[in-house]
C-alpha cells in the first residue's frame, strides 16, 4: 500500500475537536484512530454542521463525543440502523458510524449484510481491539486465541468469560464484509494514524458503504494483541494489488499468517438503495403528506 502523507487540509483539524476531553485509558488504541479522524475530516472539508458521527456502547463508541459535530450515541450495535435512518431522511448529510468489534460484530453483526445489499453512503469505522473493554475484558468476535496459541502457549484461562479455556474460532471481518460485496473494504492500525487518515479520506470520498477495520489496541485488557504484536502481524496490501478483483481480496483477507493493511476490496459504483428512494421521496415535505405536526398538536391539546 502506498501510504500517502496526508495532504494539507483546507481546514485545521482543531475544528472537529469538540471540548470534551477523551478519558480513555492511557496507552488505548483509540487515541490514535480519534486523530486519523480529525485529519481525515479537515482534508475532506467536511462541514461540521452537515456531519454525523453515530455510535454504539462501548469504549470506542465514545467517539461522537469528542468530535464537533452533530453525534449520535446509541444502544448497543445499533450503530448502523440508526446511520440507516439519518442517511436515508436527510441523504445531504455526511454520516460515519464508529464502534468496536463487540458492537459490531457480535450484538450488531446482523445488521452488517444489510447495509452491504443497501449500499447507502456511510463510512462505518471499526477500532478492533480483539476483546470487551468496556465491560472489562470479555472474549469478543474477533478474540485471537487459535492465532495467539500459534505464536506462544496463552493461558487463555484469564479471559473472564472462559474460565476453562477459549474454544471458539475468531471471526474474519475482512473476509465477511468481501462476501457480503461491501463496496469498499479496508483494514489499518492506530499505530499508524497517517494511513488511517489516508484509508478514511478514501472511505468518505467513496460513493457507497464503507468499513474500515482498524485494529486498535487496549492495552488494558488485551496483553495478547499489543501494538508490538501488530507491527509484527501486520502487512502493508502489496502495490500490484487490484482492489476491484474479489477474487485476489479474499485471498488477501483468507491469510493466516499475517493481516494486510490498506485498502482490500472495492466495488466501484455498486447500486445504491437510496437511488430508488429518491424517486419515491414525495415532493411535498413529509410533514405535510403525513400532517405530523397537526397530529402532535392534537396529542398534546
Ligand atoms: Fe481503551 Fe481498553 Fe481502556 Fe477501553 S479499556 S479505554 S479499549 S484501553
Ligand atoms: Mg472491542
Amino acid at each position: 500500500m502506498a501510504v500517502e502523507t496526508p495532504v494539507a487540509a483546507p481546514r485545521p483539524w482543531q475544528d472537529y475537536k469538540s471540548d470534551l476531553k477523551p478519558i480513555w485509558c492511557a496507552g488505548c488504541g483509540d487515541f490514535g484512530v480519534l486523530s486519523a479522524l480529525y485529519k481525515a475530516m479537515a482534508i475532506c472539508d467536511l462541514d461540521p454542521d452537515n456531519t454525523v458521527i453515530v455510535s454504539g456502547i462501548g469504549c470506542s463508541s465514545r467517539l461522537p463525543g469528542f468530535v464537533q459535530t452533530y453525534g449520535f450515541h446509541g444502544v448497543h450495535g445499533r450503530a448502523l440502523p440508526i446511520a440507516t435512518g439519518i442517511k436515508t431522511a436527510r441523504p445531504d448529510l455526511n454520516v460515519i458510524a464508529v464502534g468496536g468489534d463487540g458492537d459490531g460484530y457480535s450484538i450488531g453483526a446482523g445488521h452488517f449484510p444489510h447495509m452491504a445489499r443497501r449500499n447507502l453512503d456511510v463510512t462505518y469505522l471499526i477500532m478492533n481491539n480483539n476483546v470487551y473493554g468496556l465491560t472489562k475484558g470479555q472474549v469478543s468476535p474477533t478474540s485471537m486465541v487459535p492465532l495467539v496459541s500459534l505464536h506462544k502457549p496463552v493461558d487463555s484461562k484469564r479471559w473472564k468469560t472462559t474460565p476453562y479455556g477459549m474454544t471458539e474460532e475468531s471471526i474474519n471481518p475482512i473476509a465477511q464484509a468481501i462476501a457480503w460485496d461491501v463496496s469498499f473494504v479496508a483494514r489499518a492500525f492506530s499505530y499508524k494514524p497517517n494511513a488511517l487518515a489516508d484509508l478514511l479520506v478514501q472511505a468518505i470520498k467513496h460513493k457507497g458503504f464503507a468499513l474500515i477495520d482498524a485494529f486498535s489496541p487496549c492495552p488494558t485488557f488485551n496483553q495478547d494483541q499489543t501494538d508490538d504484536f501488530y507491527k509484527e502481524h501486520t502487512f502493508d496490501v502489496p502495490e500490484d494489488h487490484d482492489p476491484t478483483d474479489q477474487v485476489k481480496a479474499f485471498e488477501l483477507a483468507l491469510r493466516q499468517d499475517s493481516y494486510p493493511l490498506g485498502v482490500i476490496y472495492r466495488h466501484d459504483n455498486k447500486h445504491s438503495m437510496l437511488d430508488e428512494l429518491e424517486a419515491l421521496r414525495p415532493a411535498q415535505p413529509v410533514d405535510s403528506v403525513l400532517g405530523v405536526s397537526a397530529l402532535m398538536a392534537k396529542m398534546s391539546a
